[in-house]
């Protein structure tokens, strides 16, 4: 179930996570649970709850955000495959709610996932 916006509180360095990358629009920083060698969340600093709350507004924060995921896996040397997985709502397994991008590597991915 969605809870509280702790990824607000890592943007507001209220809690300590192992920062990856950040700039003016987003922050990266290393899973606490990670679910592959390499498991990265990438995150708006613009508070945006979830995928279907996205709008024509956020156009370039999106296309923003893939580009970061693709630097990311040049520095972190999983740029010969890689996942990137965005939860959406309780059903879609998302458990914080403020848009995230998984971005997986180090090992093989398998499809359909579960
Ligand atoms: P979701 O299930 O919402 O798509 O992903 C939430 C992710 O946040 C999970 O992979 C979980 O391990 C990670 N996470 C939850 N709490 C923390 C935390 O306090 N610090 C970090 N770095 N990751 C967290």
């Amino acid at each position: 179930m969605l809870k509280d916006n702790l990824f607000k509180k890592i943007l507001d360095k209220q809690i300590p996570a192992k920062i990856a990358y950040e700039d003016d629009l987003c922050l990266a920083f290393h899973d606490i649970n990670p679910q592959a060698p390499t498991h990265v969340l990438i995150i708006p600093r613009k508070v945006i709850p979830t995928h279907a709350d996205l709008t024509d507004a956020d156009r370039e924060l999106l296309g923003h955000l893939h580009l970061v995921a693709v630097k990311l896996a040049n520095q972190l040397k999983i740029d010969d495959g890689y996942r990137i997985v965005i939860n959406c709502q309780d059903r879609g397994g998302q458990t914080v709610p403020h848009l995230h991008m998984h971005l997986l590597g180090g090992r093989d991915f398998h499809w359909p996932p579960g």
